[in-house]
């Protein structure tokens, strides 16, 4: 690594430290602290995840990293500072919460600023860069690695704010996609860590979308993907908020379940059930998926649940099968 680039890193840990200390210790981070009081993270959460603060103040971070020996146009090359064109060296993030967002060693290379006060937009990231690669890193993966190895699943989430609900929840295993829907890069590093991966995306219309998506990529790499609901309008965050941490362990996390299962359900808004056709289409719709299942065992099973609903005979679907993996393979 470039000389450049190590000071880069290292202005990075300063800037996230003085953000986290000025959440504490200045006028304008009272109001940020009492924010994310009222959201219900600790002072121990904040202090696990670092959490901070910029204040309204256009020059001072400037000033600061220039007190530490780094350039302003280096700082602004990095996407720690932006520029006007009179000639002020500010901070994008002023008067938004952070969250900085750490690599796999825990070291920070970015952030992620909320607005308190209902700016557009509601969250604001650091630009891309070579050290900063939305794409190819999940927020909290350092932290939550040992957990992940240990249980052996890794539950993705699609905020900051579910992260760090969920630890505060004794969920400890989980991460987050940075704003974008997951890569394949993403999936691919997880795949190496896990066997499967619980997704727990909002519950609404994005959510279930993404949800569908992140799936289909999340298999292609070869994981067991398994799915927690939460009801339409709550995202995880705002469940442990209203429900508890007890009940989004048991009910949520611990009541996630299988792709196909999660899927059966799914696809019946696209159909009127109650009409034949649809239902018939439906069916098919399914059986689509089945046919992508790894396992005979599974695709038996889920077969079996349509054959009982639906009063179709195995016979039959075992040859829509049969035709599907035809194509499929
Ligand atoms: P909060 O609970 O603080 O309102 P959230 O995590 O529920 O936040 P969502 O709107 O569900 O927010 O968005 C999920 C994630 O997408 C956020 O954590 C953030 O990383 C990203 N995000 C949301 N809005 C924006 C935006 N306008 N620009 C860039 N990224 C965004
Ligand atoms: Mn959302
Ligand atoms: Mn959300
Ligand atoms: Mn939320």
């Amino acid at each position: 690594q470039s000389d450049e680039a190590n000071q880069i890193l290292e202005a990075y840990q300063w800037l996230s430290k003085l953000y986290h200390h000025l959440l504490y210790h200045s006028k304008d981070g009272k109001d940020g602290l009492k924010y994310l009081k009222e959201r219900g993270f600790t002072d121990q959460t904040i202090e696990k995840f670092q959490l901070g603060f910029s204040p309204h103040a256009k020059e001072f971070i400037a000033e600061f990293l220039e007190k530490k020996g780094y350039h302003r146009q280096t700082m602004v090359k990095a996407g720690l500072l932006a520029v006007n064109d009179r000639d002020e060296y500010y901070d994008r993030f002023q008067g938004r919460i952070i969250f900085p967002i750490r690599n796999h060693i825990g070291k920070c290379i970015g952030f992620g600023g909320r607005t308190i006060t209902h700016q557009e937009p509601k969250y604001l990231n650091s630009a891309e860069s070579s050290l900063f690669q939305k794409g190819k890193l999940f927020y909290n993966f350092d932290l939550a690695r040992s957990s992940i190895r240990k249980e052996g699943v890794a539950v993705l989430f699609e905020g900051y704010a579910d992260v760090i609900a969920a630890y505060q929840a004794d969920v400890s295993n989980g991460i987050a996609t940075l704003g974008t829907s997951l890569t394949d890069t993403q999936a691919r590093l997880l795949r190496r860590y896990v066997d499967t991966v619980l997704l727990c995306y909002d519950g609404d219309d994005a959510g279930l979308e993404a949800t569908y998506k992140a799936s289909q990529l999340l298999m292609k790499y070869g994981c067991n993907v398994k799915i927690a609901a939460l009801p339409y309008g709550l995202d995880p965050d705002d469940f442990i908020k209203d429900y508890g941490a007890d009940k989004f362990k048991n009910d949520v996390i611990e009541a996630g379940k299988t792709y196909m299962a999660f899927m059966i359900d799914y696809f019946k808004k696209d159909f009127k059930l109650h009409q034949e056709g649809d239902r018939i289409q439906y069916i098919e719709r399914v059986m689509d998926e089945i046919a992508k299942l790894e396992k005979p065992i599974e695709r038996e099973y889920y077969m079996n649940e349509l054959v009982n609903e639906y009063n179709i005979s195995m016979e039959v679907l075992t040859e829509e099968l049969k035709s599907r993996m035809r194509t499929n393979n």
